[in-house]
C-alpha cells in the first residue's frame, strides 16, 4: 500500500482517485471545493486541509488540474514544502509542453522526480480505470510510476522525456480534431445527396475512410450505439476540451514553426462552436452544427464561389 497526495478532484481527478482508494491505498486528497473532497470521502478517501498536509508521508503527489498555471503554481509552493522529502511527482493535467518542462526542471534541480502524464478516455475511462496515460520523464522515474499509473489506466506509455507525455497528447488529439470534423463533413454531404447513413458508415468503416470518429464515435444517431450522437450529444468529450487541446498545439506549433494549417482550422471550427453555446456538448456534435446550414459563415468567399 502507498500512500497518495492526490490534489484536484474534479471529473477525472475524483474517480482517479476513487480507483486507487479500491486498490487499497491511502489517498488523501484536497480541493479547493469542498464538495469534491466531500465526494472524494464518501468514496474511502481522507480529506485533508490543503495540498501541502496532503504532501506529508506521501510516496506520490498526483495532480489533476484545469491548466498549466495551476500547475505552475500548485508545484512552486509544494516543492518549497518538501524539504529533504522526496515522492514521485505526477501531474495527469493536460497543459502546454514547455510549463511540463519548466515544473519538471524546477522538481529536478530541487532532487525530484517527476512525470508529465497526461490522460486519454476521458471520465468513462477514469471510473472504468482504463485510461491511457502518456508519459514523459526520466526512464527511473517511468519505471517507479508505471504501477501506480496502471491502477488506474489500462495503457500507459512512455513517451520520452520531460515534456513528451504533453506533446504526444496535443498531437494525438489534433488527429482526432481534424478526423471529427473530416468524419461529420462526410456525413452532411451523404445526407445532402441522400446517401443513407447506415451505408456511408457500412463502406468507411471498412474501407480506406476508416478510423475512429467512424468505428467508434459516430457522429450520426444509429451506427454506433454508445456514441454521444444517440444521447443528444452529451459529452463524452466536451467540445470545449477539444477546443482545449487544439488550443495547445497552435501554441505549440507556433513555438517549434511546425506546419498544421488543418489543425488551425480545426481549432477555429471548435471556437466557433463554442461561441454558438456548445462548449459543454460533445465534440462530435460537429455534425448537427454544420448541418444545421453553416456553410455560408465557414467556407471563406473565395472557396465558395
Ligand atoms: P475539472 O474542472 O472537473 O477539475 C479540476 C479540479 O481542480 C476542480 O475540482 C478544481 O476545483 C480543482 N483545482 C483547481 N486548482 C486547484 C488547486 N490549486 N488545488 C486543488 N484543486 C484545484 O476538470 P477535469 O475534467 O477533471 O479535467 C482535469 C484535467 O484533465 C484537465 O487538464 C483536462 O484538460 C484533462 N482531461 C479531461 C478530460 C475530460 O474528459 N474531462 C479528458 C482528458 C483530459
Amino acid at each position: 500500500m502507498a500512500t497518495v497526495a492526490f490534489i484536484g478532484l474534479g471529473n477525472m481527478g475524483r474517480p482517479m482517485a476513487a480507483n486507487l482508494v479500491k486498490a487499497g491505498h491511502d489517498v488523501a486528497g484536497f480541493d479547493l471545493v469542498p464538495e469534491a473532497v466531500a465526494a472524494h470521502v464518501a468514496a474511502g478517501g481522507r480529506a485533508v486541509a490543503s495540498a501541502e498536509e496532503a504532501l506529508r508521508e506521501a510516496d506520490f503527489v498526483i495532480s489533476m488540474l484545469p491548466a498549466g498555471r495551476h500547475v505552475r503554481e500548485l508545484y512552486a509552493g509544494l516543492i518549497a514544502a518538501l524539504a529533504g522529502k522526496t515522492p514521485l511527482l505526477i501531474d495527469s493535467s493536460t497543459i502546454d509542453v514547455q510549463t511540463a518542462r519548466e515544473v519538471s526542471a524546477t522538481a529536478q534541480a530541487a532532487g525530484l522526480e517527476m512525470l508529465d502524464a497526461p490522460v486519454s478516455g476521458g471520465v468513462g475511462g477514469a471510473a472504468a480505470g482504463t485510461l491511457t496515460f502518456m508519459v514523459g520523464g526520466a526512464a527511473a522515474a517511468f519505471a517507479r510510476g508505471q504501477p501506480i499509473l496502471q491502477q488506474m489506466g489500462r495503457n500507459i506509455v512512455h513517451a520520452g522525456a520531460a515534456g513528451a507525455g504533453q506533446a504526444a497528447k496535443i498531437c494525438n488529439n489534433m488527429i482526432l480534431g481534424i478526423s471529427m470534423i473530416g468524419v461529420c463533413e462526410a456525413f452532411v454531404l451523404a445526407d445532402r445527396l441522400g446517401l443513407d447513413r447506415q451505408k456511408l458508415f457500412e463502406v468507411s468503416a471498412t474501407s480506406s475512410g476508416q478510423c475512429w470518429s467512424v468505428t467508434s464515435y459516430c457522429p450520426v444517431p444509429g451506427p454506433v450505439p454508445a456514441s454521444p450522437a444517440n444521447r443528444d450529444y452529451a459529452a463524452g468529450f466536451a467540445t470545449g476540451l477539444m477546443l482545449k487541446d487544439l488550443s495547445l498545439a497552435q501554441e505549440a506549433a507556433a513555438a517549434t514553426g511546425a506546419s498544421t494549417p488543418l489543425g488551425a482550422h480545426a481549432a477555429r471550427l471548435y471556437a466557433a462552436m463554442a461561441e454558438a453555446g456548445l462548449s459543454a456538448s460533445d465534440f462530435s456534435v460537429a455534425f448537427r452544427w454544420l448541418s444545421s446550414g453553416a456553410r455560408e459563415r465557414l467556407v471563406p468567399e473565395a472557396e465558395a464561389t
